[in-house]
């Protein structure tokens, strides 16, 4: 594909895409891949542009288009990470790195983890969930092309596809491409039921799915002359999803005959059974198919009405009506396979991504706001991070923890007794930093006992109390609150092109959003000073670094806290209101506390919006618990 036939694929959804930093990174990507080729002999080029142009179907910002185009370029080219930072900024360089990381996490014994936990520590190394999108359209074009591979490679990334990934898919509720994974997988891994599956199915899939819309379009013409909001989606079924049920249900093929499947998702109720009418008005019901699960819903709780149809062209049709809300509960419902019986932690992690996906959801609907989308960012794990036990099983920590403080959270006697750590099967020492799906073994000896040195770098409050009660100390509650103010202000700023730890400096003492500058220290840390610091005066110039706050870009951004009722579609409900607003989103964040979800939002207050209009139309939501802007 050229380059402006790309360009005019992005456009077509998104007049404000980037496209000067588009262009940059397709010509970067096409020249340093120049000369590769892939096993099937053709471009490597060939590969990124089909995981982009796989995302822009999924209507991806220009962030996450750049870093696809860029996602092998780290690892087999000689451009490096420091470049992709310098040409394209923090936030594509962060995307890159992530599935570049994502790619190299190895284990020790595969059999050691369930594939349950494969998939948590895949998704907790994502950490932005724009990470995982783009390595599921990286996986998707691999197995789009597996047909070059030798037999056992294609056997086992068809296994791995459909183990791990397809489930992750599904899981943040990206259905298209994990419909067409599991349908690639069976090709591979069920080579014969494949087949006789593609030879029952008359018509091939895209004739199926142009029948389908063609039908979608009617019923929403008709629905709109009746009055009825409604959404409508059509879907020719997978083959894999046919298989399954013909597996589950002990049925030939010829029982099963509603290839096609429609939803009307409504507003209401009676809206539900109005469109049921227009449905049976429109074609010949099939006799015994009409199910009413929203009076008698079903004992998990599912509610929807289903019945089949005959169109006039001879095709079966199967049509699936119920509420928004109905909608969302059955479409987690549906997920509750991959939930985790475990801890109150792993329900947290559940918890966590059943949101996100809602947001992703909403992404991919509101395709109105186009404006609005391309600055949504999603962060996954913003201030902890999920590293696990040797086993797979996944251990909470906060933000930069270290060894010890995993080895206190596993159990105390391990904290008190541990000696070596090995983070991901290397020696390490016990100060270092822990990131996201590293895989923690401490070793123990019983002669081993906490050092006072400890305490300057354990992040958990569980590995301080317990190496204090060991040595006998009181807890120093005030050093504690110093240096979390200190984190604060550190994480709001940008240095340019450079990365170094923040010191904020005692003689002048910035506040969030003062003019700044920043001066390099002998230990290569930076401190901050307010630019109207008499002492900076007294710095070298050369030392001097170019600080930014990383909320300030253009116009002024307010920062929403959010309690919410812990109900599904309750975000979507919220990010419409924004919407409604034209306002920007630069960052949604996610956290379970309880029986409500708390939910941070940052907003650019674009078009001179003011915030307390916002804040009290959003009371009037009876979803939300409490509301308040959040002052740094
Ligand atoms: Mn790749």
């Amino acid at each position: 594909m050229r380059q402006s036939e790309f360009i005019k694929e992005i456009l077509a959804y998104n007049v404000k895409a980037n496209i000067a930093m588009i262009r940059k990174a397709y010509v970067l990507a096409e020249k340093a891949h120049k000369g590769q080729k892939r096993e099937g002999g053709e471009e490597y080029f060939s590969h990124p542009l089909g995981a982009a142009q796989i995302l822009i179907e999924l209507k991806a910002d220009s962030a996450t288009i750049c870093a696809a185009l860029l996602h092998d370029v780290v690892e087999d080219t000689d451009v490096s990470i420091e470049k992709i930072k310098s040409l394209f900024g923090d936030e594509i360089a962060s995307l890159v790195e992530g599935v570049t990381k994502i790619e190299k996490i190895h284990f020790k014994r595969k059999e050691d983890y369930t594939s349950e936990n494969l998939r948590k520590i895949l998704l907790a190394t994502a950490k932005d969930i724009r990470v995982m999108l783009i390595k599921l359209a990286d996986r998707l074009h691999n197995m789009r092309t597996l047909k070059a591979l030798r037999s056992d490679k294609q056997q086992r990334v068809a296994r791995e596809t459909l183990e791990i990934y397809a489930p992750i898919a599904h899981k943040l509720g990206v259905w298209r491409i994990k419909g067409e994974l599991e349908d690639l997988s069976l090709r591979y891994l069920e080579p014969d039921v494949y087949r006789f599956l593609a030879s029952k199915i008359a018509g091939k899939r895209t004739e199926r799915e142009n029948h389908t819309t063609e039908i979608t379009k009617t019923i929403k013409r008709k629905l709109k002359e009746k009055g009825v909001v409604a959404a409508v989606f059509g879907r020719a079924k997978y083959f894999y999803s046919i298989y399954k049920k013909m597996k589950k249900k002990n049925i030939a093929f010829n029982e099963i005959y509603d290839l096609i499947a429609i939803r009307i998702i409504t507003k209401t109720i009676p809206d539900c059974y109005s469109a049921l009418g227009l449905i049976h008005d429109s074609f010949k019901p099939i006799p015994h198919r009409f199910k009413d699960y929203i009076s008698v819903p079903k004992s998990n709780g599912y509610q929807s009405l289903h019945t089949s149809v005959i169109t006039d062209k001879g095709k079966i049709l199967e049509f699936q009506i119920r509420t928004e809300e109905m909608h969302y509960v059955a479409e987690d419902g549906v997920a509750a396979h991959w939930r985790y019986q475990g801890t109150e932690r792993d329900k947290m992690f559940d918890k966590k991504i059943s949101w996100l996906k809602q947001l992703l959801e909403w992404r991919t609907f509101a395709s109105s706001s186009s404006e609005f989308i391309e600055t949504l960012k999603m962060d996954l794990f913003v201030d902890e991070m999920v590293v696990f036990t040797p086993k797979g099983d996944p251990i909470s920590l906060p933000y930069e923890a270290t060894p010890v403080d995993f080895a206190y959270m596993v159990h105390t006697n391990i904290g008190n007794h541990c000696s070596k750590a090995l983070i991901n099967n290397k020696i390490a020492p016990m100060e270092s930093k822990l990131e996201s799906g590293d895989i923690i073994e401490i070793m123990t000896n019983k002669n081993a006992k906490p050092s006072r040195h400890w305490l300057k770098f354990v992040k958990t409050s569980k590995a301080r109390s317990k190496i204090k009660s060991f040595l006998g100390m009181d807890i120093d509650q005030e050093k504690k609150s110093e240096k979390s103010k200190q984190v604060d202000i550190s994480k709001c700023v940008q240095i340019v092109g450079k990365k170094a730890p923040i010191k904020v400096s005692k003689c002048c003492n910035p506040q969030l959003f003062d003019p700044i500058v920043g001066f390099y220290t002998k230990d290569k840390k930076i401190t901050l000073h307010k630019k109207s610091c008499p002492n900076i005066h007294t710095l070298e110039k050369n030392k001097e670094v170019p600080i930014l706050w990383i909320e300030k870009r253009g116009f002024p951004v307010a920062k929403l806290r959010l309690t919410l009722e812990d109900k599904v579609g309750a975000l979507a409900r919220v990010l419409n209101l924004f919407a409604s607003y034209k306002v920007n989103i630069r960052g949604v964040t996610t956290k379970p506390k309880k029986e409500h979800v708390v939910t941070t939002i940052s907003v650019e207050l674009t078009g001179g919006v003011k915030v307390d209009e916002i804040l009290s139309e959003l009371k009037k939501l009876d979803i939300i618990v409490a509301v308040e802007e959040v002052k740094s």
